[in-house]
């Protein structure tokens, strides 16, 4: 019987062959099983195999312009991890190895649905170790310019997403969904990445987006969005940052019980918030999945007791 509180791999081996979106590489990528507590790994066949491993985790984080970037201690480094960090996320994949032959994940169609329907197809396999889980238990906030992400206790996991964009096009959008596999029935992986025309021309000289086409990207002008087929929601952007907020926690290894706040909050921020948390260790603590949910269930009940206790001295 599934069980979520066991963790998960792949059933098979994934293939996808594209292109990175920022480097214009083409890249063949294989999702492979890995054994449990391994998380995810990038592994680069391109370089010796000394210096090949990258593990997915906050701390490896070294770039995060326009989308997030790991790297190992001999510079070896993966771009453009986190729409395939979503995909395994809400796929409930807690380890496995991802190959690959050149710097970036291929961004596909720029969201991370041909991920996530590759992997729902092929399936997963239950491992026999519990799946591990930080607790939140003080609120933790970065902010910078205007911008903030924190996390505050939660019996649930969930993530509120806020972005306002100067612009017509997007304005203000608010979302607010489960951050656990109930994500999937929200929709958020079909969210494509987007960009501005008026920016194209300075993130080409930063050899940024050399791989953006309308093919992967909702591309904004002077008079709205670009692609003739339009947006796929009417809330794409605000859906497409909670998609990109999932993929960077990931990092934590492990699922967070708590709740993301993001304001305007992108790769960045995402990274900080993260680094933050775990820096102060009395903010959280480790247990299992199982764990969390017992001892919040616990909580709640003396809450709950408390609360009968003082309705009786009232009397
Ligand atoms: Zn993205």
């Amino acid at each position: 019987m599934i069980s979520r509180y066991f963790q998960h791999t792949l059933a098979v081996n994934l293939t996808f062959v594209g292109r990175g979106l920022h480097s214009g590489l083409p890249v063949r990528m294989t999702l492979q099983p890995a054994a449990p507590d391994n998380g995810i790994i990038f592994i680069r066949r391109d370089v010796p195999l000394f210096q090949s491993e990258i593990a997915a985790r906050w701390y490896n984080v070294t770039d995060t312009r326009l989308s997030t970037t790991i790297s190992n201690r001999f510079g070896a480094k993966v771009s453009t991890i986190e729409h395939l960090m979503a995909a395994l996320y809400v796929c409930g994949i807690d380890n496995a190895r991802i190959v690959l032959d050149g710097p970036e994940v291929p961004i596909m169609d720029g969201s991370a649905e041909p991920f996530v329907r590759m992997i729902q197809q092929a399936g997963t396999l239950q491992q026999n170790t519990e799946r591990r889980a930080i607790v939140i238990r003080h609120q933790v906030q970065v902010e910078e310019h205007g911008k903030s992400a924190s996390f505050l206790p939660a019996p649930v996991p969930r993530i509120d997403m806020t972005i306002d964009f100067d612009n017509a096009a997007i304005g203000h959008q608010e979302l607010s969904v489960p951050l656990d596999r109930d994500l999937l029935a929200f929709d958020v992986s079909a969210a494509r990445t987007f960009g501005f025309q008026e920016q194209i021309d300075t993130l080409r000289k930063l050899g940024l987006a050399k791989g953006g086409s309308l093919q992967n990207a909702v591309l904004i002008g002077d008079k709205g969005v670009i692609n003739q087929e339009g947006l796929r929601f009417e809330d794409e952007f605000v859906r497409h940052k909670v998609l990109d907020a999932v993929g960077d926690l990931s990092l934590a290894g492990m699922i967070i019980i708590g709740r993301f706040m993001g304001m305007c909050s992108g790769h960045d921020l995402n990274n900080q918030v993260l680094r933050q948390l775990l820096a102060q260790e009395d903010a959280w603590f480790l247990t299992t999945l199982s764990g969390a949910e017992e001892y919040w269930a616990w909580t709640q009940g003396a809450l709950q007791n408390r609360e009968n206790r003082n309705d009786q001295a009232a009397i």
